[in-house]
């Protein structure tokens, strides 16, 4: 049998371990925290830092292919990688998908629209980026973001403290955004596999809390036709980066049914955790097959859908969740139900209509 590599051990390097085993994959984490998620069922982890050299070439020895499940990876890493073995999702979707930059000039060079953006260095860009865009605005960190982290609001009317807006991102580099009326917030799941043969799952609507994916269901409340573009635009963007693997694209529904690409992820996503419980092939499969040369599976959805995730102490609920008819829980074994920790998830289905 083949090995297959997985930088990083959070939650989703477990459930890719867990998908990569079912196909019958050995897997090799490589993952500086010991006691991670997915060491308890990848079958061997190398604890040492993502850009440790030594470790690098261990991995790149004892495994066919790698791949990742979380964008900022060193891109080094993945070029030293990548000299050995293959590695995918291709490093150039890590490369600008871990700044925020880079991400939106490529998503609009794919004539994929997004909200307004600015780049921001210092009070100067920032006053002229909120003068070009115009207020309510979004000051987001180019690198480093996640769970809503490293975002600051502005009102955009002259009442706004930007030295403040600066130093609360910590003085970095950033982009100033348009904030974004939306209607709705959607994403999809789209795979493809190194023959360029592409699958797209059903469109999930994403609904945050405090800046954290709160739940995921589907069918989204959205026409075939604004489906149809966040189809289209997931294979214009695998496309132009020669993808492959799971990718998850977000976007912001506007109230004409248009939509706004917000940032994508290469890897697996969370509002895609849906798809083990609706679908008979899960995106954690998808994403071993397309890197391992298999054919993709079909994306199918046999059940509508809600996906929740426990989040902290949510994980109290579990009892309860076990006794709900249809409910498909999945805890990622960690100890320690910290404030805003992703502890696990529970999919809800119902009969399709
Ligand atoms: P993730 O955990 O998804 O990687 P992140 O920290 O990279 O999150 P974003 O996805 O950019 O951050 O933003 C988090 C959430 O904040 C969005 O899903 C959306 O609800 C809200 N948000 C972000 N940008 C905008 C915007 N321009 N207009 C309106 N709301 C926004
Ligand atoms: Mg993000
Ligand atoms: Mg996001």
């Amino acid at each position: 049998g083949s090995t297959i590599g997985i930088i990083g051990g959070g939650q989703l390097g477990r459930m890719l371990a867990m998908a990569a085993a079912k196909l019958g994959f050995r897997t090799v984490i490589l993952e500086p925290q010991a006691d991670c998620p997915a060491a308890q069922v990848a079958n061997r982890q190398i604890v040492a830092p993502y850009d440790d050299t030594d470790a690098l070439a261990e991995l790149a020895r004892s495994c066919n292919v790698i791949t990742y499940e979380f964008e900022n990876v060193p891109v080094e890493a993945a070029l030293e990688l990548a000299e050995k073995k293959p590695v995918y999702p291709p490093p150039i979707a890590l490369e600008i998908s871990q700044d925020r930059f880079r991400e939106k000039a490529f998503l609009n060079d794919c004539d994929i629209a997004t909200a307004p953006w600015y780049l921001v260095n210092d009070t100067r860009s920032l006053a002229a980026g909120l003068a070009a865009i115009g207020g309510p605005a979004i000051l987001k960190t180019r690198r480093l973001g996640y769970d809503g982290k490293g975002q600051v609001r502005l009102k955009g009317d002259g009442s706004d403290d930007l030295a403040a807006a600066l130093d609360a991102i910590g003085n970095t580099p950033a982009i100033l955004e348009g904030f974004v009326a939306f209607e709705r917030e959607v994403s999809v799941i789209a795979a493809r596999d190194r023959e360029g043969e592409s699958q797209v799952y059903d469109i999930a609507e994403n609904v945050h809390s405090n800046g954290i994916l709160a739940t995921s269901t589907v069918p989204a409340a959205i026409t075939p036709a604004t489906a149809d573009m966040a189809r289209e635009a997931a294979e214009k963007l695998m496309h132009a980066l020669d993808y492959v693997g799971v990718m998850g694209l977000e976007f912001f529904v506007l109230a004409d049914g248009s939509l706004l690409a917000n940032e994508f992820a290469p890897r697996v996503h969370n509002s895609g955790h849906w798809t083990e419980a609706a679908c008979a092939i899960s995106q954690f499969e998808q994403h071993i097959r397309a890197i391992a040369g298999l054919p993709l599976g079909d994306p199918i959805r046999h059940s509508d859908c809600v996906m929740e995730n426990l989040i902290g102490n949510d994980i109290a609920r579990v009892p309860e969740i076990l006794r709900e008819p249809q409910a498909v829980l999945h805890l990622y074994g960690k100890a320690e139900a910290r404030p805003g920790r992703k502890m696990g998830h529970v999919t809800k289905l119902k009969r399709k209509k």
